[in-house]
Parts: C-alpha cells; sequence; structure tokens
C-alpha cells in the first residue's frame, strides 16, 4: 500500500496531514516532514487524537536535493505532496525524480530574488518525468487547484465553448487582528503586490497592482465585498488550454484595513525582497515582517465568517450566449471544529489531498508534469463533495462583471 510523503509542517500541511489521515484505504503510510520537526509532531498528535492514527515524522531541508532524496529513500512513499513553500518546487521534483517518486505542489515556482510566478520553470520537468514514467501534478490547492477543476467541469459539460473566465476569490473572514494573512505572509504579500495582468484578445496586459475593482455580490449569506484585479498563476495554464478563451480575470477581496496597511508597509520599504545590511546582519525586510506577523497556522480559533471562490465563465452552447458561476462557501470555524484550522489552510489542503489521491488511485494518473484542467474534473468535483468542499453551479446569474 502506499505511503505518502508531505513536506511542510504549515497550516496547509496541517489540513494535508488530517486529511490523508481521513482515506487510510489510500493512505495506508504518512510521513510529515518539515525544517522544524517539532511542528510535525504537533500536527502528528492532533491526527492521533483525531483519527487515532499514526504518522511518522522526519526534519529535512527540502532546499537540499541530497537531503530531500535521502528521506525519500529512507520512508521509500509513492509520492511527495509538497506544501513548503514555491521556493521549493524545483529541489523537491528533482529528488523526487533521483528516487523515481510521483510529485504534486499548489503553488507554482517562485525564485526567492524575483517575485514572478511562472510555469515555465516547472513544466521544462515535462520531458524528464515522462520519461521516467513519473507523474508531477502542479498547483492542486484551491486556487490554482479547485478553480482549475470548476473552469474544466463548466467547459465540459456546460458549454460547447468558453469565452470569458472570471475568478473570484472572496474571504468574508475576520480574525481581529489589525494586519494578518492568511497563508504564508511572504508569499502572500509578493503576490498581492505584484504587478497585475490579465489575459485579453490574446496576450497579457500588464497594469498596476490593485488599480481596478469592483463590487461583487456573494451568494447565499456571504456578503458584498470590494475585489481587486490581481495576477493569479492559474491564468497562465488555464488561458494555454483553453485558446478560445478572449479574456480571463482573477478577482481577490481584500479590507480597507489590510490594503491600507499594505501601503504603509510598503511606503517604508517592509515588503522589500532585497536584503538590507542592518548592524552587520543582511535582514530581508520581508522575511522579517513575516517573523512580526501573527502566524497563519495560528489564525484558526479567531477566524470567523466564510470564504466564497469561485468561477464565472461565459461561452456559447447549443449556438447560444450563457454563462456559470460554480464556486464553493466554506466557513472558518467549520474547518476550525473539523482540523484546527481556517478555511483558507483547509480550502488549500483538501484539494491536496484529493489530488494525491486522483493519483493514487490511478484516475489521474499519466507521466509527466500537468496542471490540474488536463486531468478529468468529473472523479476530483466529486470528491470534493464528499471530503468537505460542497460546491454549486448557477446558470446565468444577473452579475454585471467588469
Ligand atoms: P506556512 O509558512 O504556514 O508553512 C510552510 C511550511 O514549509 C513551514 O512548516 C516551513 O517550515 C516549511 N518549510 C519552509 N522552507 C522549508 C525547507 N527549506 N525545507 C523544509 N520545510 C520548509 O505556509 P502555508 O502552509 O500557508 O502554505 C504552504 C504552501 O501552500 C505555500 O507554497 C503556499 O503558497 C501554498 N498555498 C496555496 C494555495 C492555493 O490555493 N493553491 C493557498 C494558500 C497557500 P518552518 O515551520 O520551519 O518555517
Amino acid at each position: 500500500m502506499p505511503t505518502v510523503l508531505i513536506i511542510g509542517a504549515g497550516g496547509v500541511g496541517r489540513v494535508v496531514t488530517h486529511k490523508c489521515a481521513e482515506v487510510a484505504e489510500v493512505f495506508s503510510d504518512i510521513v510529515l516532514a518539515s525544517r522544524t520537526e517539532e511542528k510535525c509532531k504537533k500536527i502528528a498528535a492532533a491526527v492521533k487524537a483525531k483519527t487515532g492514527r499514526d504518522v511518522a515524522t522526519a526534519r529535512v531541508d527540502a532546499d537540499n536535493v541530497g537531503d530531500m532524496a535521502a528521506l525519500i529513500e529512507r520512508c521509500k512513499p509513492a509520492m511527495v505532496i509538497n506544501v513548503a513553500l514555491p521556493y521549493q518546487d524545483l529541489t523537491i521534483m528533482d529528488a523526487c525524480l533521483a528516487s523515481g517518486v510521483h510529485y504534486l505542489d499548489t503553488a507554482n515556482y517562485e525564485p526567492p530574488d524575483t517575485a514572478r510566478f511562472e510555469y515555465r520553470w516547472q513544466w521544462a520537468y515535462h520531458d524528464k518525468f515522462r520519461d521516467a514514467g513519473l507523474m508531477a501534478l502542479l498547483g492542486s490547492g484551491f486556487d490554482p487547484g479547485a478553480t482549475n477543476v470548476f473552469t474544466a467541469y463548466l467547459a465540459k459539460h456546460y458549454f460547447d465553448e468558453i469565452h470569458t473566465l472570471d475568478i473570484i476569490d472572496v474571504n468574508g473572514g475576520d480574525h481581529g487582528y489589525p494586519f494578518a494573512t492568511n497563508f504564508n505572509p511572504e508569499i502572500n504579500i509578493r503576490e498581492v503586490t505584484a504587478e497585475c495582468r490579465h489575459w485579453q484578445d490574446g496576450g497579457f496586459i500588464t497594469t498596476p497592482a490593485m488599480s481596478s475593482r469592483q463590487r461583487f455580490q456573494c451568494p447565499e449569506d456571504v456578503g458584498e465585498y470590494t475585489i481587486y484585479r490581481m495576477y493569479h498563476e492559474e491564468l497562465e495554464s488555464l488561458t494555454k488550454h483553453y485558446p478560445s478563451l478572449t479574456k480571463a480575470q482573477f478577482w481577490m477581496s481584500f479590507s480597507d484595513n489590510y490594503l491600507k496597511h499594505l501601503e504603509v508597509l510598503g511606503n517604508v520599504g517592509m515588503t522589500g525582497i532585497e536584503a538590507v545590511n542592518y548592524q552587520g546582519h543582511d535582514i530581508v525586510p520581508i522575511q522579517f515582517l513575516k517573523a512580526l506577523l501573527p502566524d497563519p497556522a495560528m489564525l484558526g480559533p479567531r477566524t470567523k465568517g466564510k470564504t466564497c471562490i469561485g468561477c464565472h465563465v461565459t461561452g456559447v452552447k447549443d449556438s447560444r450566449q450563457k454563462s456559470a458561476y460554480l464556486y464553493n462557501i466554506c466557513d472558518h470555524q467549520a474547518c476550525y471544529r473539523e482540523v484546527g484550522s481556517q478555511a483558507i489552510s483547509y480550502t488549500t489542503g483538501v484539494p491536496a489531498m484529493i489530488g494525491a489521491k486522483m493519483m493514487l488511485e490511478g484516475k489521474w494518473m499519466r507521466a509527466g508534469v500537468w496542471n490540474m484542467e488536463q486531468m478529468d474534473p468529473d472523479p476530483f468535483i466529486d470528491d470534493m463533495r464528499q471530503y468537505g468542499l460542497p460546491w454549486k453551479v448557477i446558470e446565468n446569474p444577473n452579475f454585471n462583471l467588469a
């Protein structure tokens, strides 16, 4: 029976470990490894208390291919789930190739010294994985991840051809802190402060960060929010794999308070990614800021409210114009009660488990490097309902999106 090796004992790692433990028939043995083994042990103890299952733990420096490969040799997993940071994607992929195991992650590779997320570094591994008979599944979180599957599902079942895509990520949660991020602060702030790019008429158009916004009324009781257009990595793969898209945009909600703090931090240089020498020490401002901010993994008990993340697609079906919106609503407190994490970690960790399950069950097993929308969305989206992320479709909603 397969063993899964999970790398990264942060907020997302906690959820993935809990959810894998729930599915013993697929994940018979679980090893959780991270830079700080103490964090793995805490998660393992929580999983034992919740499910009765044992999770083995280890320390690893995933920036080091040799260290990673030695760990893989020791525990002989069928696959690695990478929920460390995007900086480690390539070293973990190299270690998987060296040891002959499959790979999955939730965020595309970013070089530490450039805030630029692109798939080209990981897509370049396609032939190596294919020739080794191994699979690498990229971006199996929520966005990217479930949003790619939502788009593929709508394209498959609701349209003959899709023309526009708006991915809308609303977090209506409140953690009560003046400023905190819901996942790794360094990665989150790099993403949010990057220039915006959206797809239009065959190419990406660049605009200043946060320069386009609109109001969005979420379905059910989630409320109305201001959403801001920003770049998100799934736009790159979805526009490649759905060439009929003439426009594709990603929108995320932010509170005025969050944006005001970010503006001030940016103005004083605290979000910078280049080292500053302070009293003989090289300090990267954004890494120092991360050390000051609340740990996202600790936000669970305080965060109240709901997330609402979905894809709005327009296109044609049977020669008629139509639109459809596929979304999930997730309650922060319900997630906390289930696995001890807030909904951002939960909505990322559940799809990571389901992606791994798809691979190990053979439903999605294909040699090479793949994005989620290249697989059949049906078994994945069915499992989302079963493992805590139910979804709904509204056909021809009366949204008036810009
Ligand atoms: P955290 O910062 O909470 O956790 C990251 C973990 O990785 C920490 O335990 C950290 O160790 C560990 N780590 C970092 N560097 C190394 C290393 N060199 N070797 C071994 N372990 C290392 O982040 P999150 O859990 O919030 O996010 C995890 C991943 O999920 C990120 O890549 C993030 O971008 C992605 N994500 C994806 C989303 C999606 O929807 N697709 C949404 C949210 C997040 P230590 O504890 O010692 O610092």
